[in-house]
């Protein structure tokens, strides 16, 4: 990450001076079950926690997310251990409402060219400037993902950070492709911090401490991974989350792998 851009930057950490991890649940669930996560990622001096409140669900049957019950549940965590929350947001109805709660807007992957709700988003945090975790679509170009960028950053919030997240391909061994090059191609095009979702791609947890260990070391500045107190109970994603134990040996991990990058 550029000195131009780390200045702006005030509420985030790059890998480059802490392992930078947005862990959490798939979707908040309950105050206990996000209090679990929390803890746990509190305790091992992690600064952030993401969770979903209004969740993007292929089946309209599915759980679709507490809503801004989640948001208030985010915010009393957030409070109590000190950690930066990060959520998605879906609707523009919803930002400035989603802004009033949490530290960082995600757009998910399935939004990432939806530029109205782009726009509202850098509209809603011009002035905060809280950190905006966008998505690359799994259908996108890295160019297209670039070009989107732009309506965020355009209305005056530059705290972007380029999520990669895994791709749709001919593969059905992994849930999406991820496309680890990204990392390097964004890192030379542009000038936000890039971080690497591990649990999406991999779809089961047994493959997300490989693509966790291979995002470090393709110098992603940041990593998200999903992780829930009770992963078989889980309301969505289940199958790719870690457990609060999984997670930290990860964490161990890839602590020591970022120390041999040179990167603390
Ligand atoms: C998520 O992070 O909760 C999510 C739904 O991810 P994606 O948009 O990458 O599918
Ligand atoms: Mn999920």
């Amino acid at each position: 990450m550029s000195e131009q851009i780390a200045s702006k930057l005030p509420d985030y950490g790059t890998i480059t001076d802490e392992i930078t991890i947005f862990a959490g649940p798939c979707s908040v669930e309950s105050e206990e079950q996000f209090d679990e996560v929390a803890a746990c990622i509190a305790g091992l001096g992690l600064r952030w926690i993401r969770g979903g409140a209004f969740k993007p669900r292929t089946n309209p049957h599915s759980f679709q997310g507490l809503g801004e019950d989640a948001l208030k549940i985010m915010k009393g965590a957030g409070d109590k251990y000190g950690l930066m929350t990060l959520t998605e947001v879906m609707d523009s109805a919803h930002c400035a409402m989603v802004h009033s709660y949490v530290d960082g807007l995600q757009v998910g992957a399935r939004n990432f060219q939806n530029f109205s709700l782009l726009k509202n988003i850098g509209q809603v945090t011009k002035d905060s400037h809280k950190m905006v975790l966008f998505k690359r679509g799994f259908a996108g170009t890295i160019s297209e993902w670039l070009s989107a960028t732009d309506y965020i950053t355009m209305e005056g919030n530059d705290n972007v950070v380029l999520c990669e997240r895994g791709l749709r391909t001919f593969e059905t061994a992994t849930r999406f492709t991820l496309d680890i090059s990204a990392v390097p191609v964004v890192h030379k095009q542009s000038l936000y911090p890039v971080c690497v979702d591990v649990s999406h791609p991999a779809g089961v947890r047994d493959l997300v401490p490989a693509l966790a260990r291979a995002a470090v070391a393709v110098g992603a500045d940041s990593l998200m991974i999903e992780v829930h107190p009770n992963p078989p109970a889980a309301l969505s994603d289940g199958p790719q989350q870690l457990t609060p134990a999984q997670f930290e040996d990860l964490v161990a991990e890839l602590r020591e792998i970022a120390a041999v990058f040179g990167k603390k």
